[in-house]
């Protein structure tokens, strides 16, 4: 049986366009997923949540060749605005003045799937085996052998790689198999998504507000429609589920503020547990966790497939030019340079939600005056900003 460069377990943004990456250095890999193609966009996380996609990721879209295949269904965000219910302070971030074309771009996760599935089957190097699951492996000398379950055989198939990746998601086998510590917070707290539109066409503006239940997000979507993003305690998610779509626009106005003029039009919501995990060490052997798998986080600073595709780019450029992708020292190279920039997007978001949901009326005037102190400065805010694009590639915070 031919040993194979790398088994990717797990078919979600990550695994897909890690297999494109490796497949373009010439590898040959095998991609296994557990959905089958039919669910792939209502179960799976290429639904219809809208993904805000840095300009460091579009770079990387870029590099695999498909940017171009994604760029009709991305609506640029040109300006940030943010601030705070009931307290003074706001920050605005543009494109223009950090000299950039966008801050970054909105596509829906079932466009990424669409585009990135046809790229992966257009590709040679790469064997898709779904719906199918990395069910056990074995390290042994210089190779894994990987146990995959097929759906519908009463066998397994059996594969040897020099490599194995674990990109899937939270609940990762992989990480299962391999028995490696992780670290979960759960937030007690819901995101409920929509699309809602906009008197007024949104033309690249960006909102997120911060108030006492959670924050509230508009992001453009093309046209008079965004998708709104409202976060809210447990103890809450049913009132909110149940409303029908007048009362829920009222809502979503009194926390967030009429800034495109009325609400006009609000889609079916959808409500997502917010949790946090992480997986501090995140390779064992020939075996690397990446994506969800290694760190999950609350999507509050839309940084979970940023910090992803941040994964993909440094571990591409480590294994260039060698031969064994798999040799543990080069995993634990990447695991190395990879640990800062996690830490530091997990620490972040984690402390957003800390301070901003902070009830004293203290805390919430001390966030206002740091709002205004970063919007004062414009070095600063250059520099959160570009945080938030690149991650710890794009400077320090
Ligand atoms: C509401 C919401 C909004 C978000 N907004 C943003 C945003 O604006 N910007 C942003 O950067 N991030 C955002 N995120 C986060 C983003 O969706 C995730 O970071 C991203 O989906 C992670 O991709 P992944 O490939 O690592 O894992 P996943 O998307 O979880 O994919 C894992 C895949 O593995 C498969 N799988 C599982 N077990 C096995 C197995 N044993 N064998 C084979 N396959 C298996 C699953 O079927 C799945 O397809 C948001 C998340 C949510 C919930």
């Amino acid at each position: 049986m031919q040993c194979r460069d790398a088994v990717i377990s797990g078919g979600g943004p990550v695994g897909l366009m890690l297999a494109l990456g490796l497949a373009q250095q010439g590898r040959a890999v095998t991609l296994v997923e557990a959905l089958p193609e039919e669910k792939v966009d209502t179960e799976g996380s290429f639904d219809g949540r809208v993904l805000a996609l840095t300009l460091g990721s579009q770079e990387v879209l870029e590099r695999l060749e498909i940017w171009q295949a994604l760029k009709p269904f991305v609506e640029p965000i040109l300006h940030v605005h943010v601030s705070q219910q009931g307290y003074l302070g706001l920050t605005k971030i543009h494109a223009e003045e950090l000299r950039v074309p966008a801050l970054g771009f909105s596509v829906t996760a079932r466009d990424l799937g669409r585009v990135l599935w046809q790229a992966v089957s257009a590709q040679k190097n790469i064997e898709v085996l779904r719906p199918a699951k990395v069910t056990y492996f074995q390290q042994e000398q210089g190779e894994v052998q990987v146990e995959i379950a097929l759906a519908g055989e009463e066998e397994p198939i059996h594969q040897s790689a020099k490599l194995l990746v674990g990109a899937d998601g939270t609940q990762s086998q992989v990480r299962k198999v391999l028995g490696l510590p992780i670290e979960e917070k759960a937030y007690h707290a819901y995101g409920i998504i929509a699309k809602i539109e906009t008197e007024q066409p949104p033309q690249g503006w960006s909102f997120e507000r911060f108030t006492e239940e959670g924050p509230v997000a508009l992001l453009p979507m093309g046209g008079h429609a965004n998708k709104a993003v409202l976060v809210c305690p447990e103890a809450k998610l049913e009132t909110y589920m149940q409303m029908d779509d007048e009362s829920y626009m009222a809502a979503f106005a009194e926390k967030m503020g009429e800034r495109l003029g009325r609400f006009t039009k609000v889609s079916e919501r959808v409500a997502y547990p917010l949790k946090e995990s992480y997986v501090p060490q995140m390779t064992e052997g020939r075996a690397v966790l990446m994506g969800n798998a290694s760190h999950t986080q609350h999507p509050v600073a839309a940084q979970g497939l940023n910090l992803g595709i941040r994964d993909i780019e440094v571990f591409l450029d480590g294994v260039q030019s060698e031969q064994d992708i798999g040799r543990p020292l080069l995993l634990e190279t990447y695991a190395q340079k990879r640990r800062e920039d996690h830490e530091k997007v997990m620490g972040m978001t984690d402390g957003l939600i800390q301070v901003f949901q902070h009830p004293s009326p203290i805390v919430g005037h001390l966030r206002g005056l740091g709002m205004m102190a970063i919007q004062a400065v414009p070095p600063l805010k250059k520099r959160f900003a570009r945080f938030a694009m690149r991650g710890v590639q794009g400077g320090e915070i």
